[in-house]
């Protein structure tokens, strides 16, 4: 398995096939891969649907397509059901993240999602993620788990993307009555001809189709992301996954997709600011590979707000050594600067993280000129 951490999206029909709460029946085969993923020490996380199918029978509505307002007490009812499903098939715990897609495109909200994700991953932990559906107005939401299981993909900063389908892959036509129709096990580009391949779904279970898939897995190779679209409810296709074997469609990324991922902080944000640093923290960050504390900080330069990018300093040459995304206002690391973490509660009265740029955050940068 060519990956370090994963996002694996589960559909509802997976979770609640009959649309009369949840089951074990394909869930079971899914979370023994993520064991088996987690024992060969990769890191997983689920986006799972299913709160809507898994609370359906527990509303009367009264018609085939329930109103918004019922649909999200289904959500509701449905969503402890879902995540009581999950946790019955795994040891270690599970979390519950429910967000929108506003909470996404908020950049203090965004670095929140990320440093949770950073810190259950650290503890073995299995987040697993929905849209926040009871909350979700239209225009806040992603709509469907394909696109918000890339979404995730990115906050997360994963690898790969899995998206369980209820047919084996992408065929090159409709192969429900179709016999001559053959899957594609490697798309090189997604093309408007791979979107009309794709059509549409016919499940009704189901909030997205194939199209949504593909969407997602655009989104996800675009930022670096290998994308497999395989069937979840066969437990041999698992068993292929985990010898290295693709049993579905591949979307591979681009070695241009990963290099622009790397280099999207350093080219693509623009900087709002400028930390300062003393040598011994210049040292710590350029030498020992570690995150940016507040101790070594000794100026900051601008006006910026968490969450914004900003450039690190060394004091002695003013040279720019790094480039980051800062976890702290200016504001605030005005009061910090030059303290222990352990002190940032007592000066701020809140610490949402103990350093003011974590590692994955941030990107060395060797020689300003050369670049
Ligand atoms: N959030 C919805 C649910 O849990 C599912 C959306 C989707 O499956 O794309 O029911």
């Amino acid at each position: 398995m060519n990956f370090n951490r994963a996002v694996i999206k589960v559909g509802s029909a997976l979770v609640a096939p009959d649309a009369n709460g949840c089951s074990g029946k394909y869930i079971q085969a899914i979370a023994a891969f993520v064991s088996a993923c987690q024992a060969a020490g990769k890191e997983i996380i689920l986006v799972s649907s299913g709160s809507v199918a898994a609370g359906r029978s527990l509303i009367k509505h009264g018609s085939p397509i329930p109103s918004i307002e019922t649909k999200q007490a289904m959500a509701s009812i449905g969503q402890m059901q879902m995540m009581a499903n999950w946790q019955r098939f795994f040891e270690v715990p599970c979390s519950q993240l429910l967000i929108t897609h506003g909470d996404l495109k908020n950049r203090q909200r965004y670095i929140n999602i990320k440093n949770t994700i950073r810190v259950l991953l650290a503890n073995g932990i299995i987040p697993i993620v929905n849209e926040n559906d009871t909350v979700a107005t239209e225009e806040l939401k992603v709509g469907d788990n394909d696109n918000l299981g890339a979404l995730v993909a990115l906050v997360s900063e994963a690898d790969a993307l899995f998206i369980l389908s209820d047919i084996d892959g992408v065929y090159d036509q409709d192969p429900r009555g179709n016999p001559n129709a053959k899957m594609l096990p490697e798309i090189e580009k997604i093309t408007e001809k791979i979107y009309a391949m794709a059509g549409t779904t016919s499940n009704p279970i189901a909030t997205g189709g194939m199209k949504t898939k593909i969407q997602a897995a655009e989104k996800a190779v675009e930022n670096g992301i290998t994308t497999y679209i395989v069937n979840g409810h066969k437990p041999e296709v698992f068993e292929k996954l985990l010898k290295g074997e693709n049993p579905g469609t591949c979307f591979q990324a681009s070695l241009e997709a990963t290099k622009a991922r790397k280099n999207w902080l350093k080219h693509t944000l623009k900087s709002s600011g400028q930390l300062v640093l003393d040598i011994g923290a210049v040292n710590a960050v350029v030498n020992k590979g570690a995150s940016l504390l507040p101790s070594g900080i000794v100026a900051i330069k601008g006006q910026f707000a968490a969450g914004d990018s900003v450039d690190v300093i060394n004091t002695q040459d003013n040279s720019i050594i790094a480039k980051g995304i800062c976890q702290y206002s200016a504001r605030d690391l005005q009061r910090i600067k030059g303290h222990n973490s352990d002190q940032i509660f007592d000066i701020l009265g809140y610490r949402p993280s103990k350093v003011i740029i974590h590692r994955d955050d941030m990107v060395i940068i060797p020689n300003q000129d050369s670049e």
